[in-house]
């Protein structure tokens, strides 16, 4: 199915999982997927590793297998395409085909210092350009900066070359986390001004933990306003507490959108179960939707 079909009636609710790590079994991504189903979400997509895609066990094609096939929720397949040649792509795009998954998120990918970048892609207009191109059938996703992203030189290049992804055959964006909903009001509104009229997610990551936020922030650039800036201050070294007051701003956050008119929410779970369920109890009926089994 494609996903951008399932926006327009309802807030479209929707959850990131990753491939487990290269040294942790597979049981564990079995038991998170189970749990995070009882929540009915609209999808799940599954991130893709540079370089390949992580896991030893279970690998981001397999996983979204997984997800479709055995637990019957909708998925979209993370591609990115820096380090993948057009044989690469060809090999991945026959085994979602295969897989029965319909949705890619065509990605450039992160820059990571130590590994060679082949030519065939430049960005993921590119990527989303040669999918079409393959005329498979898949449905193509992307990815935007409420934030700008960090290599652009501002906003408005930023959202030029995002008009080119949407012209390439994107008909869906999930945005990156982003911690001010002003923010993406700001982006969203510049978007709009652009023409660029597919549905777009805002992506919420629950802060539950300091180091790792600290991690995500100096990767994405995500700014932290002094709200949440207090809670990591105030909490940051319990992380029970950190945990209850990182899973409350983000309901703050979602309630907040939803009131604005989002086309939908895209949760960062992180794998883990606990703290998307919290969240999906709290805004379920806010978001208007079954998003939670009866
Ligand atoms: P692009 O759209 O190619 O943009 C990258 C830069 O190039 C931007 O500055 C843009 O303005 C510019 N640009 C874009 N198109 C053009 C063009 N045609 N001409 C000139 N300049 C252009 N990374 C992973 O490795 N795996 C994942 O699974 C993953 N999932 C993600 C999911 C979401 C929702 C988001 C927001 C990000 C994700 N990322 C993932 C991170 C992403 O790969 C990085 O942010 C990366 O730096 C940019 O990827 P992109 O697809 O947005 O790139």
């Amino acid at each position: 199915m494609n996903i951008a079909k399932m926006f327009g009636e309802k807030v479209v609710f929707s959850f990131e999982v990753f491939p487990p790590k290269k040294d942790s079994g597979i049981e564990s991504i079995y038991s998170t997927i189970k749990d995070l189903k009882e929540l009915n979400p609209d999808f799940i997509s599954v991130t893709y590793g540079a370089g390949g895609s992580g896991a030893k066990n279970v690998d981001t094609a397999e996983l979204c297998s997984l997800i479709k096939n055995e637990y019957g929720i909708e998925t979209i397949a993370h591609l990115s395409c820096l380090y993948n040649t057009r044989e690469m792509v060809d090999e991945i795009l026959e085994r979602l085909k295969d897989a029965k998954v319909d949705n890619i998120l065509a990605l450039r990918g992160d820059i990571t210092p130590g590994l060679e970048t082949q030519n065939d892609f430049q960005h993921a207009s590119d990527l989303a350009e040669y999918i079409k191109s393959k005329d498979m059938g898949f449905h193509i996703s992307g990815a935007c900066y409420p934030e700008v992203h960090q290599e652009a030189e501002d906003m408005e290049t930023d959202i030029e070359n995002l008009k080119k992804k949407v012209d390439a055959g994107v008909d869906h964006l999930i945005s990156q986390l982003f911690f001010n909903n002003d923010d993406f009001y700001w982006f969203y509104e510049q978007v709009q001004k652009a023409g660029i009229n597919v549905p777009l997610e805002a992506g919420i990551m629950p802060v539950t933990n300091k180091s790792q936020i600290q991690r995500m922030v100096s990767m994405c650039g995500a700014s932290i306003p002094i709200k949440l800036a207090k809670l990591l201050q105030r909490f940051g070294d319990d992380p029970i507490a950190m945990r209850d007051a990182g899973i409350s701003y983000a309901i703050d956050q979602i309630i907040n959108l939803v009131a604005s008119g989002v086309d939908g929410i895209h949760i960062y779970t992180m794998n883990d179960p606990y703290v998307a369920k919290k969240i999906t109890e709290s805004v379920h009926n806010i978001i208007g939707s079954d998003n939670l089994k009866k």
